[in-house]
């Protein structure tokens, strides 16, 4: 397999879906962007029906039913956009978002209604000047994090177009790039890509979104490598999926397989209430007891922090669970095995 697939025609060719599913998936199809690398499609087991990387990536006739507290929207960036491109929700960071596309779609995006072919596209010349303008006049940014779409999406001359710009503003000090092509399509990681990163000159992270740890093959290791080899920090970035990664055992391995390739594991995010993606949601008593569970059996450095991004673009924090709690004669905290105890103890 050597391109991407896109359409229904492609994903019937690659018999991940049969033809009396195309008809079905009509309108899902209609509504939102689909793409696979061949990466991804090639890690697909079509006899599996529950396989974790079709889940991410293949639609299913579940999106067209959409809850009722689902939104275009989920997380409110619109209230915080102040010019095309960027989002300013706290005072000491932005959003620039260069373009809308990705090599992906994935199933799960917050992002669903504006990415893809027929979504919000490239920023032209005009709306980026305006953008890095909106970066320079405010002293307070201290860090860019690129997003999209899919920053990597790029080509190495206009992502070091970017980072070039953002090194002549003094304030910005780091520039964080979120991505999932070191794992979807790993032999984008160029040379030149990350030299153009390097333009900028300061700290640059890579945050990089993987969800499965069968996503680390061995070309998105060496992808990875090549970024951390350049002096290139790595953290993770997650989305707890409901039939993806949604039990101890498969975040155990993924946060493992973070740290052993050296990214250090950030966030797991609760998944986000995008239009059409409730079967792909747990609920967060479910979230907290995966974190229990992980702290109860994974090194300190593979835990990552459990977020949830509060709808009507109120911010992100953490949720839990809760190891501490007040009672009538001090507190109590519980031990990663479950026992609850005295804090201070009692003499
Ligand atoms: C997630 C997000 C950030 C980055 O948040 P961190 O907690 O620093 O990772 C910045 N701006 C917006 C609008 C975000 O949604
Ligand atoms: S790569 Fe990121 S922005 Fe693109 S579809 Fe997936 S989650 Fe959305």
């Amino acid at each position: 397999m050597t391109h991407a697939l896109h359409g229904s025609d492609d994903l019937v060719a690659a018999g991940l879906i049969s033809d009396a599913e195309a008809v079905r998936l009509r309108d899902v199809l209609d509504r939102y962007a689909v793409s696979l690398t061949p990466d991804m499609a090639e890690l697909i087991d079509p006899s599996d029906p529950g396989d974790p990387i079709a889940r991410q990536f293949v639609p299913s006739i579940a999106e067209g039913r959409v809850e009722p507290e689902e939104r275009a929207d989920p997380i409110g960036d619109d209230a915080h956009a102040p010019v095309i491109g960027i989002v300013h929700r706290y005072p000491d960071r932005v959003l620039l978002k260069p373009l809308h596309v990705c090599p992906v779609y994935c199933r799960f995006c917050f992002r669903r209604e504006m990415v893809g072919p027929t979504g919000l596209g490239t920023l032209s010349e005009a709306e980026l000047e305006t953008a890095l303008a909106y970066i320079a006049r405010d002293p307070r940014i201290w860090e860019v994090v690129l997003t999209g779409g899919d920053p990597f999406a790029l080509s190495a001359r206009r992502l070091g177009g970017i980072a070039g710009r953002l090194a002549a503003i003094e304030h910005v000090r780091v520039l964080r790039i979120h991505t999932r092509v070191p794992v979807v399509k790993p032999d984008s990681v160029t040379d030149d890509l990350v030299q153009a990163m390097r333009r900028f000159g300061r700290a640059v992270f890579v945050a990089l979104h993987a969800n499965h740890p069968r996503e680390f093959t061995p070309a998105a290791r060496a992808a990875c490598a090549r970024l951390v080899d350049a002096g290139i920090p790595m953290v993770s970035q997650t989305v707890l999926l409901r039939g993806v990664n949604d039990s101890a055992a498969t975040l155990d391995a993924l946060m493992r397989s973070f740290v052993e390739n050296r990214i250090k594991p950030y966030y797991l995010h609760h998944g986000d209430l995008a239009p059409g993606t409730s079967h792909l949601r747990t609920s967060l008593a479910e979230g907290q007891a995966l974190m229990r569970a992980l702290r109860g059996r994974l090194s300190g450095l593979a835990q990552p922090t459990y977020v949830l991004d509060i709808p009507g673009g109120h911010g992100k924090v953490p949720v839990g669970p809760q190891y501490l709690r007040d009672t009538a004669d001090g507190q109590r905290v519980t031990d990663p095995d479950g026992r609850d105890h005295a804090y201070p103890p009692k003499i």
